[in-house]
């Protein structure tokens, strides 16, 4: 797979079909819940295509080794899975094979539910080998940044990160400050997960992108950061 590596480009149009094809089959994308037809594309646009290209973003190679990620402290439930997987040797040195197995393992059917909404306040929901997508498609960010296609395949691949390791964290506990707003206790959860993959994100691809895609990146992970309670020593969330 290659990288989806800038906002303003088409690159997800030279991930060969085979790709696609793996990820949808991993992922078991049910296209008729979205109202379409499973179809190849280029630059995604539709919802079904955003949750595609976000697990394709989610799982590019580039983003470090295994073994440097386990070093640098990972949340401990992730460190587990990845210690599993190396015991396991079943991919190569690439951490972003790591991040497809999760997707790949946590998530066994992926459809679209349209009373998951914005004011919900959650873009997709995961539950028991299911991920529910909602209207994340929209996201329309308050910084004023447009939301093109590949900003919201980045956002995509964030929340799916996050959503997928709900099948290996401890659960979400309501927040200190506001207790109608879910958070996590300490960095082991789905927020630092998410958090410590947009960091591999950044390290490996933020000179690359256009500004806009950086900020994105950037605010992104500033948002899981605020949901974690104690995040000290934390590297993703400033140390
Ligand atoms: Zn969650």
């Amino acid at each position: 797979m290659l990288a989806l590596a800038d906002a303003d480009s088409d690159s997800l149009a030279y991930v060969s079909a085979d790709c696609r094809e793996i990820v949808q089959t991993r992922l078991g994308l049910d296209w008729a819940s979205f109202g379409e037809i499973a179809h190849q594309f280029k630059a995604p646009a539709t919802r079904a295509e955003l949750v595609l290209a976000g697990a394709i973003v989610a799982s590019t190679p580039g983003l470090g080794s295994e073994t440097e990620w386990l070093a640098a402290d990972a949340p401990p439930s992730l460190a587990a899975f990845l210690r599993g997987d190396l015991a396991g040797e079943r991919r190569g040195d690439d951490v972003a094979h790591a991040w497809f197995d999760l997707l790949g393992e946590m998530i066994v059917s992926t459809r679209y539910d349209p009373w998951i909404t914005r004011d919900s306040g959650a873009w997709m929901a995961y539950g028991d080998g299911t991920l529910v997508v909602g209207d994340v498609g929209d996201a329309d960010w308050e910084e004023g940044g447009s939301a093109t296609d590949a900003l919201t395949a980045l956002a995509h691949a964030s929340f799916l990160m996050h959503e997928a390791s709900h099948g290996v964290v401890p659960g979400h506990v309501p927040c200190e400050d506001d207790p109608d707003v879910t958070c996590d206790a300490t960095v082991d959860g789905a927020y630092g997960v998410q958090a410590w993959w947009l960091t591999s994100w950044l390290t490996a691809y933020e000179w690359d992108v256009s500004e806009e895609t950086r900020i994105l990146g950037y605010t992104l992970r500033y948002y899981a950061c605020e949901r974690i309670e104690d995040h000290d020593g934390f590297e993703p969330c400033g140390g």
